[in-house]
């Protein structure tokens, strides 16, 4: 199918996108690497009647040090360069652990970190790795610019806290914690697939080796991404041994709300979310102090 008619604009800089969303706010969409976009379009599900193409703006794309020791992550930096970016590895290796999920290479090469984010499709890993990680969203306008923390960024299907005249341009990770462990674990049909159930999690423990804090960040459970308070509450305070781990695994999906599809039920989806966050709590706690 062919999408609708629509006006083209290719702004060089940030500034000019933004004057283009001003004037056009909900009438227009960001175009970025238009694999989720370019397909909706297509299928006629979305018909914007302008298109305001990021491709051209080479300084959305990077990925830099950020001054706290954390990491920012430009909104047209392709997946691909993200996956393959040595500073991830070392500022924020769950970030890295989670890209090569995402899609296939070839799509990885077009589709961007800052469109993966925006787009909220509830079975996409980045919005549950930016739960687990509290990145923090750098939001711009005519009217302004706002920082706005993961928690709030993700409000619900397909839906964020992006207003129609605002660009998403950076992504922000705090620094590792000290004595924090991760893991990145989902289950597909296949490799590429989206998820049929995924989970990001970081562990931080105290000087005696007791759990401090644990976020696990679960996706394709509900309408985003889903952390689980009940199964953290249980942790903290608590050795992490194989019993502890496992309780806090069975009490996970008192906080999910899974529903049924094609490719799993209720029940089988429950049950896969205990499994893997036992899996990924197991090995979070056991690379606290290696990673
Ligand atoms: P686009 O498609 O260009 O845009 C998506 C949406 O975000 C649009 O509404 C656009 O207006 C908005 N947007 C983009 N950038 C900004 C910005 N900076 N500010 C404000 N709004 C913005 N994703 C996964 O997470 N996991 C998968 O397993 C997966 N599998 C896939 C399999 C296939 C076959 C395909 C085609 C895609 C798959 N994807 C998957 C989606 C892929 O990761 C997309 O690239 C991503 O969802 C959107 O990124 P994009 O840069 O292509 O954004």
């Amino acid at each position: 199918m062919k999408p609708a008619p629509f006006k083209y604009y290719a702004p060089a800089s940030t500034e000019e996108a933004l004057d283009h969303l001003a004037t056009y706010g909900a009438e227009g969409k960001i175009l970025a690497g238009g694999q989720s976009l370019i397909p909706t379009m297509n299928f006629r599900l979305a018909q914007p009647s302008v298109l305001i193409d990021l491709n051209p703006i080479s300084a959305l794309a990077y990925i830099e040090p950020h001054s706290d020791g954390g990491l920012r992550i430009g909104a047209m930096t392709r997946q691909r360069a993200v996956e393959r970016g040595a500073l991830v590895v070392e500022r924020a290796p769950l970030v890295q652990a989670a890209m090569p999920y995402i899609a296939h290479p070839q799509i990885r090469n077009r589709g961007t970190f800052g469109g993966s984010m925006a787009h909220a499709d509830p079975a996409a890993e980045l919005p549950a790795v930016a739960m687990a990680l509290e990145a923090r969203f750098h939001l711009r306008s005519r009217r302004g610019e706002r920082w706005v923390a993961a928690r709030d960024f993700f409000i619900d299907l397909f839906t964020t806290a992006l207003e129609p005249d605002e660009l998403l341009v950076e992504v922000a990770f705090p620094p590792t914690p000290p004595r924090s462990g991760w893991s990145f674990q989902e289950v597909a049909r296949r490799h590429g697939d989206y998820a049929l159930v995924g989970v990001a999690a970081l562990v931080v423990v105290d000087d005696q080796g007791l759990c401090e804090a644990a976020r696990l960040a679960f996706f394709s459970v509900g309408p985003g991404p889903v952390v689980t308070e009940q199964a953290a509450a249980l942790l903290e305070g608590q050795a992490p041994t194989p019993e502890a781990i496992e309780a806090a695994a069975a009490a996970v999906t008192t906080d999910l709300n899974p529903t049924a599809d094609i490719q799993a039920s209720v029940a089988y989806r429950r049950q896969l979310a205990c499994v893997l966050a036992r899996k990924a709590l197991t090995e979070a706690f056991s690379r606290v102090g290696n990673s």
